[in-house]
């Protein structure tokens, strides 16, 4: 059985969280926390970095950081994400106002952001989907002119980049995942990304319960004391020991994930040219991090087929997303302007294939051919 996902892991693990163990250094924003924290900064460049203890937690982290947002206020995002990119807002009494999707990249189609801006938006969401960067410089632009904030869903985004800029630096913040599912992992974990200088503070005390604990820390002051709204957001530094052992491998990672997708490509390649199914695009400009390898079939009925092929040939494929705005909640609490041209049929077409560091590429053989026999 050629499973879906597992878990990334590097070999040092065991020895970091055992020296967390041995030295009852287990809560949070410890030594690995930190270790983590610098390392994400220095490479993409981020003002400040915070680890989270989930990318949904740093997009609330991010939500809350946005000062003026008020309920009835709106947030542009596509529809086609996880629902935490919702939640978030959500959650502040904010109305998600969905927008639809580009085909070839599946990301928010930057063309038909600016006609759902009305008096009320305070902010877009743009999802880096399969870590391919969405058009930023055409969502800054927008963002400038209307005075928005820019929160980049950049789950599934870490190691890539648009036009040489990180993905997760380029708006005010950057959400990094780090659930097992993810490049990178620490089981359940992620980030926030602060492009200025100007909002650390602020983010240092929401994320530590509405207090100045994180300046005490530092011995900027001598006592600490409630200063604001906030909640938790620090993982165990355990967790962040798991993770920094395999961001000091990352570029190993990243290399052999590259190696998996070049490898799909290449193999379906002439399944494509045949007009049989559809691949990935990367735009000019990004560079991925093979964060996912997908084909689009023909229709809904097409993929149920080809999934279950698979399944019976002892590969295991999955799809996603059911677009937000046709779920209950996304009903409840959001609207989709303009009209759903590609959202929901283009999700219904799409296949994801096994996709892990370990993967073999004699797998990714086997994979292929069985996909090119169910189309004979
Ligand atoms: C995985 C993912 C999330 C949520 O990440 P968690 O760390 O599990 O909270 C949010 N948005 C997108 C696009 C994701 O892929």
């Amino acid at each position: 059985m050629i499973k879906f996902n597992v878990p990334p892991h590097a070999d040092k693990a065991m020895e970091y969280i055992q020296e967390c163990v041995r030295n009852q250094k287990i809560c949070g924003d410890g030594n690995y926390t930190k270790k983590c924290n610098e390392w994400i900064e220095k490479r993409t460049g981020t003002a400040k970095c915070l680890l989270t203890t989930s990318c949904t937690h740093a997009t609330e982290l991010a939500a809350l950081l946005l000062s003026d947002l008020k309920p009835g206020d709106e947030v542009i995002m596509p529809s086609f994400t996880f629902v935490s990119t919702a939640d978030a807002f959500v959650l502040r009494g904010a109305v998600p106002v969905f927008v639809d999707i580009r085909p070839d990249t599946m990301n928010i189609d930057e063309k038909l952001i600016e006609a759902a801006v009305t008096k009320r938006t305070k902010a877009i969401v743009p999802v880096h989907y399969a870590g391919v960067a969405c058009e930023m410089d055409t969502i800054m632009e927008i963002a400038d002119k209307y005075h928005l904030a820019v929160i980049e869903d950049a789950a599934q985004g870490i190691m890539a980049s648009y036009k040489g800029q990180a993905l997760g630096t380029i708006g005010n913040f950057g959400c990094f995942s780090f659930h097992e599912t993810k490049n990178y992992s620490m089981g359940e974990g992620g980030a926030l990304l602060i492009r200025d200088q100007k909002d650390v503070e602020e983010a240092e005390i929401i994320r530590e319960k509405g207090t100045n604990r994180s300046k005490y820390y530092r011995g900027q002051i001598d006592k600490y004391t409630w200063m604001n709204y906030g909640s938790s957001y620090l993982p165990s530094d355990m967790n962040a020991a798991y993770l920094y052992a395999q961001l000091e491998i990352a570029d190993d990672i990243n290399e052999a994930r590259l190696a998996l997708w070049n490898r799909y490509y290449e193999n379906l390649e002439p399944l494509a040219g045949a007009g049989k199914v559809e691949l990935p695009v990367v735009p000019e400009g990004c560079v991925h991090n093979a964060h996912m390898f997908y084909l689009k079939a023909a229709d809904l009925d097409e993929r149920t087929a080809l999934i279950a092929y698979l399944k019976e040939k002892g590969i295991m494929s999955v799809f996603h997303y059911i677009p937000l705005h046709t779920a209950p909640a996304g009903k409840r609490f959001g609207r989709f302007h303009g009209t759903d041209r590609y959202t929901t049929k283009e999700s219904e077409r799409l296949a994801r294939l096994p996709m892990y560091y370990g993967l073999s590429g004699d797998e990714v053989d086997y994979i292929c051919d069985m996909i090119k026999q169910f189309y004979v």
